[in-house]
């Protein structure tokens, strides 16, 4: 839906996402590459991104068939992987819009309808989908028996990758080149996904999967300064207010002023994409210079404490990236992860593009 008075903006520059992309390529040369844009690509805009990164990429993959379907009805055109469970009610949904299914459980192998392609998941550690890599026999014998259904590909997912030198990541990888041997002939085998792509030399196989890193961010807590964040969320002080000492800011009066001084109202709160677990951490950008957010983040409004600085209504307001806190920050102050700092902003925030 289009905001027409929208509180905030996200600027996404695409031209950095097709940076990082070129920029991993550079550092795992040969590999195809597949671009996650589930969750509406971390909500820089599934559609928007996809279409602007075609070229530069070999595979899309989404977590549901709707994202799919989002895609195809966006004009995408290159291969779409859904990384979800196949059901009878989605089958034909597969075929009808020309997506790629996983198989990680045998019972999809007679859900899906005939001539649609699949990957295989294994599941060397994560714990979530996929089969045990001791099945991988029945898997093969599965794969063999249904030639109704075409195998595109074969897939792992790592559950460590994000810290570096981490023993079971290695493991992992292991058992994945384990069950490989038993499915040589399947064209495109994968694994890593960003924290695996940035933080360590696998072979990585035939193909990278990667959606945070080429928005800019690694997962986990080791920053790549080669990578360049792509979205900026910047909104305008709504009210500026001079009050005195002792003014009490906010639910539950967190934060009392310890002086008099100058009090901005911005207007974006949790209901846009602030954690209220930021509240009285957060720092933002007014001006080119960063002051502290007061007092419990509200559902549409947090509180700003310039001190004895004023700044105008309808000053500039950065709130994550540019020259503010990027994800990174908010995601160790508010003990969260990059990805769910990005996944947060909601509708109210309105996107916009600039491919320069
Ligand atoms: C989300 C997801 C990815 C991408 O993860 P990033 O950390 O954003 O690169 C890759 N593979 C699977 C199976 C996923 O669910």
């Amino acid at each position: 839906m289009k905001n027409h008075f929208p509180n905030s903006y996200a600027e996404i520059e695409l031209n950095k996402i097709v940076g990082n992309i070129q920029t991993l390529k550079e550092r795992i040369p040969g590999k195809k590459v597949l671009a996650v844009v589930k969750c509406d690509a971390y909500r820089h805009g599934a559609v928007r991104v996809s279409k602007h990164l075609e070229d530069h990429v070999d595979w899309f993959a989404v977590a549901t068939v709707d994202e799919g379907i989002q895609l195809r009805m966006g004009g995408v055109k290159k291969p779409v992987l859904v990384f979800g469970v196949p059901t009878y009610e989605s089958a034909a949904a597969f075929q009808t819009h020309n997506l790629t299914a996983t198989i990680s459980h045998k019972t999809h192998f007679d859900i899906l309808m005939d001539g649609t392609g699949y990957h295989i998941n294994f599941d060397t550690g994560m714990g979530r989908l996929g089969f045990e890599p001791e099945a991988a026999d029945d898997v093969r014998q599965l794969a063999v028996m249904n030639q109704r259904l075409i195998c595109k590909g074969i897939y792992s997912h790592f559950a460590t990758a994000d810290d570096p030198d981490d023993q079971f990541a290695i493991k992992q990888h292991d058992r994945f080149k384990e069950v490989l041997t038993r499915f040589e002939e399947v064209p495109l085998k994968h694994m890593s996904n960003t924290g695996a792509a940035t933080n360590y030399n696998f072979d990585h196989f035939d193909m990278f999967r990667v959606g945070l890193a080429m928005l800019g961010y690694n997962s986990g807590t080791t920053r790549h300064e080669w990578l360049k964040p792509a979205l900026t969320w910047k909104t305008k002080v709504a009210q500026i207010r001079h009050v005195g000492k002792g003014k009490r800011v906010s639910y539950g009066s967190t934060w009392t002023s310890e002086e008099e001084g100058y009090l901005a109202t911005i207007p974006t709160g949790y209901g846009d994409g602030i954690p209220r677990s930021l509240s009285n951490k957060l720092e933002v950008l007014i001006n080119g210079k960063m002051y502290r957010q007061v007092g419990n983040v509200t559902m549409d409004y947090i509180m700003v404490w310039l001190g004895k600085e004023e700044v105008p209504v309808e000053s500039e307001v950065t709130l994550l990236g540019g020259d503010a806190w990027n994800a990174y920050d908010w995601s160790e102050k508010a003990g969260t992860n990059t990805h769910e700092i990005l996944t947060n902003l909601t509708g109210r925030v309105e996107k916009v593009y600039s491919d320069y």
